[in-house]
């Protein structure tokens, strides 16, 4: 949901549109720039949740498109670390639980060194927030990126002292390109397969439901609107019909704006109506 109106407009925007879920940037993501929000607007945002009847057990933050805390150049690190304490202080201060984050690239320093830097940051926001979780998005594998399976989800979670404290958010698009095959029942079951065996299902908190403009392990990740991608309405009901990832809260992150994720919010409701459960 947009947030240049400030966080007060975005319960209000998201009942608008069929929503009962949101994710919004605590900040704007592409800029190292960040404030606490004033708390007339926090007032006005809570008052909100309440009189729109929302769960904030439906709502994330996703950090800024800057921070990198697998760098293992010293400056972007350290600012990547100031910023993600600042974004948990503004989700904290939102009533905001959940702080989604890509694990970060080691930008060729290999694997093993950006999972240690990712371990000793996130170690190091922990004790200084207390309250928000953590969670990290699976990615495509390119550009050095990190946390593109769940093995090495599991090793940043091992190197974690607060492990409690982090999730998992499972991308379609980004799933579907890094070649989790999201449209088939197999594909499906390796998937929650993995999960379990690595870090276990009940890490995985929300899932970003977007359909994908490239095919499957392109290592690609463009976000297509519900249906119109590769994924496709057909791809979205077979998982769907997974009574893990139909149960978990789905956010949008396709093309447009209010309008066009009104379209998609339709269109995945169309989805459950079509999908008979076996109980
Ligand atoms: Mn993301
Ligand atoms: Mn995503
Ligand atoms: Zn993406």
């Amino acid at each position: 949901m947009p947030i240049g109106g400030g966080f007060a407009k975005v319960p209000g925007e998201t009942v608008e549109i069929g929503g009962n879920a949101f994710q919004i940037f605590p900040h704007n993501p592409r800029q190292w720039a960040a404030r606490m929000p004033s708390d007339d607007d926090v007032v006005r945002f809570l008052r909100d949740v309440k009189k729109y009847e929302l769960n904030p057990e439906y709502f994330m933050c996703h950090s800024g498109y800057l921070i990198n805390i697998a760098s293992t150049k010293d400056d972007v690190w350290k600012k990547s670390v100031e910023l993600l304490e600042l974004e948990m202080k503004i989700c904290a201060k939102l009533g905001i639980k959940y702080l989604n984050i890509h694990p970060g690239s080691h930008l060729g320093a290999g694997e093993a060194s950006g999972i240690e830097k990712i371990t000793t940051a996130l170690n190091i926001v922990f004790k200084k927030e207390k309250t928000v979780s953590i969670l990290l998005e699976n990615v495509v594998k390119k550009g050095g990126n990190i946390g593109y399976n769940y093995a090495q989800m599991r090793k940043i979670i091992e190197g974690c002292e607060s492990s409690d404290r982090i999730g998992l958010t499972f991308d379609t698009c980004h799933g579907y390109d890094a070649g989790y095959d999201v449209t088939d029942p197999s594909g499906i079951q390796k998937l929650y397969g993995e999960i379990e065996r690595e870090v276990g299902i009940n890490r995985l908190k929300f899932i970003h439901l977007n359909d994908t403009k490239n095919v499957l392990g392109s290592q690609k990740d463009r976000h297509e609107n519900i249906g119109n991608g590769n994924i496709g309405l057909e791809g979205f009901k077979v998982f769907l019909s997974n009574h893990t990832f139909s149960s978990i809260p789905l956010i949008l992150e396709t093309p447009g704006d209010n309008l066009e994720h009104a379209q998609d919010i339709a269109k995945v409701k169309e989805i459950y109506q079509s999908i008979v459960y076996d109980h």
